[in-house]
């Protein structure tokens, strides 16, 4: 006989065995578990919600992952990189609607012009704000000593998803080489924390082979490495990937995000002070999915501030909203969400997450 979720939702510290049955809940039982993921958001951090304005800076990737639309081998995309001029301009965007915080994303470039490039636009952006724009990056496995340039040229927050915890799994949705090895992933993200960012990852929900014990393993890896944020959604399918050929083993859309509901209120309860990303994936699947990432316990969003003209090139999965939305839309619609959700925008602050604040004593 399962424990009472009443009595699990009262433990101090959740066992696996517990956060099987957490998210092995559905609606309306899951009702429980939401309310109290947001009795502990309010709580613990608040009702503020953090923007990050974000940049899709190039979609050139030197890797192959079988579930990513840009990968290197889809030939379908027409490879670009932002211009200086166009990457100043959304941050300048982002500094002038006082969002205070930036993420530059890119598929994966180790090449000495692109880690040159990156230090050059952040101390241009430092400057130009005056360090009050706080950078986070996203630009995959790189060398201790790039990530040690781009922390001194201004950039503080790092994520770098580790997209399952499940060495196993994690080898099914890559090739088989050294550019994609699990262990040198695990040692990209203890570097980061070494070189002093505050560090971010996450993982996809709802992909073929992948079973409840494996995220319920997903959450306990996020806790065994105390991380600060976490983006995660649902595994959302793209036709030209290999992966796609195992489309209809999945668990349909739905089902996809309801369990990445019960994540996002699980972290939540098990990590009080993290931040946690209401990611596009669940705005993809449900017209309303940043809102209830919000009421489940989320407290970042990321306005897409990438020019349109480059929208439809950075496709990671199928159906991805808001392509022909400009940053103006962007902003507006996720201010939207975070309305209804009853919750407010931490205009001009960082929104430090605050266990990284805790940890290292940093300003919030
Ligand atoms: S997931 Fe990242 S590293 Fe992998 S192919 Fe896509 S952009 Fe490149």
């Amino acid at each position: 006989m399962p424990e009472p979720v009443e009595k699990i939702l009262k433990k101090k510290t959740l066992q696996k065995d517990e956060i099987i049955t957490l998210l092995k809940l559905r609606p309306p039982d899951n009702s429980i578990l939401l309310t109290k993921a947001l009795d502990v958001k309010t709580k613990t951090i608040g009702r503020k919600v953090y923007f990050r304005g974000l940049i899709e800076f190039s979609n050139r990737c030197s890797k192959n992952c079988y579930y990513c639309g840009i990968r290197s081998h889809n030939t379908r995309y027409r490879r670009y990189q932002l211009t200086d001029q166009e990457v100043i301009k959304a941050a300048q965007y982002a500094y002038t609607n006082h969002f205070a915080s930036l993420i530059i994303q890119s598929g994966e470039n180790s090449s000495q012009k692109f880690i040159s490039t990156i230090e050059r636009l952040l101390r241009e952006i430092s400057q130009m704000t005056n360090r009050a724009l706080h950078i986070t990056l996203s630009l995959g496995e790189q060398t201790e000593e790039s990530y040690q340039r781009w922390y001194e040229a201004g950039a503080h927050r790092y994520l770098l998803r580790i997209e399952t915890s499940n060495p196993g799994l994690y080898k099914k949705l890559h090739p088989a080489n050294k550019m994609h090895d699990y262990t040198q992933r695990l040692e990209a993200l203890k570097t980061l924390r070494k070189v002093g960012y505050q560090v971010g990852t996450g993982v996809m929900i709802g992909l073929p082979f992948q079973t409840i014990e494996d995220l319920a393993d997903d959450l306990l890896f996020f806790r065994e490495i105390d991380i600060d944020m976490i983006g995660m959604g649902p595994y959302i399918e793209h036709e030209e990937t290999p992966l796609f050929q195992y489309r209809n083993q999945l668990l349909s859309l739905q089902e996809r995000f309801e369990i990445s509901l019960n994540m996002v209120a699980v972290l939540r309860i098990m990590m009080r002070n993290i931040n946690i990303a209401a990611t596009t994936a669940m705005q993809t699947i449900d017209p309303h999915g940043h809102e209830r990432a919000l009421l489940a316990g989320a407290n970042v969003m990321m306005p897409n501030l990438t020019p349109i003209k480059y929208k439809q090139s950075y496709l990671l999965y199928n159906d991805k909203p808001g392509l022909a939305d400009d940053a103006e839309e962007s902003k507006e619609l996720m201010g939207e969400s975070i309305r209804l959700a009853g919750d407010t925008i931490g205009y001009g602050e960082w929104g430090h997450s605050k266990h990284y604040a805790i940890r290292t004593g940093a300003r919030r």
